[in-house]
């Protein structure tokens, strides 16, 4: 199959073509049209099989369909549990939205504070983050989450096994979920906090779950 087959716009396509990606993994072809259908979601297969593009493709589709991309709070939030794999997705977002008028920022443990608030000052549509800084951020008021679309959870296993549940909990309840629509990611299943995470973060979930030999 071909990424075109989405029905996803053009220069989304293009970008993606420029990194030489033309056939969506399993878990692309799976995912990604439950998320473009605007539904929650808990996905879960294993490292290496393309998450990250599951739910930079729904996204980015959503955003370039609002023409009018008016500058308030973030509509979309990415929390990923540490600064590498944060900036591993950063990287892919950046080309993906070359050259387009959607804005990104990280928000990552361990860079300066004051310069972050600078950055969420400008209000970018889409925030990548961790989440004991996203956390900090939103006990001192840098920034809201009331106008909230989308919020993707990324390695919500390895986020658990950091110790990141209240982190996650705050965010859960500064985000409007009437509003919203939650992507959650995960390498495995078996993590004993997955279940109760899902339940709190999701509304009636779509599940795609990809076994090892797949
Ligand atoms: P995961 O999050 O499941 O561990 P990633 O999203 O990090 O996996 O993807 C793993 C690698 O595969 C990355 O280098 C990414 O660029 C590449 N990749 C992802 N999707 C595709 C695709 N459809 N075609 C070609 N390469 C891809
Ligand atoms: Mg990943």
């Amino acid at each position: 199959m071909l990424f075109e087959e989405f029905g996803i716009d053009k220069r989304l396509l293009t970008q993606l073509a420029h990194q030489g990606i033309k056939h969506p993994t399993d878990v692309q072809q799976q995912a990604i049209p439950i998320a473009i259908s605007g539904q929650d979601l808990f996905v879960q297969s294993k490292t290496g099989s393309g998450k990250t593009l599951a739910f930079l493709v729904p996204l980015l589709q959503r955003l370039i369909k609002q023409r009018a991309l008016s500058k308030r709070d973030p509509r979309a939030l990415i929390i990923t549990p540490t600064r590498e794999l944060a900036n591993q997705v950063f990287s892919q977002l950046r080309l993906l939205i070359a050259g387009s008028n959607i804005s990104a920022t990280k928000v990552l443990g361990g860079d300066n504070f004051n310069d972050q608030i600078k950055s969420l000052k400008k209000d970018p549509h889409i925030i990548v983050g961790t989440p004991g800084r996203l956390a900090d951020h939103l006990k001192q008021k840098s920034f809201f989450l009331s106008g909230l679309e989308l919020l993707i959870i990324d390695e919500a296993d390895r986020i658990m096994d950091l110790g990141f549940k209240d982190e996650i909990d705050l965010i859960n309840q500064q985000a409007d979920h009437r509003l919203r629509q939650t992507l959650l990611f995960s390498a495995t299943l078996e993590h004993s906090q997955i279940d109760a995470i899902s339940r709190n973060l999701l509304k009636s979930p779509k599940k795609v779950t990809l076994s090892e030999s797949n």
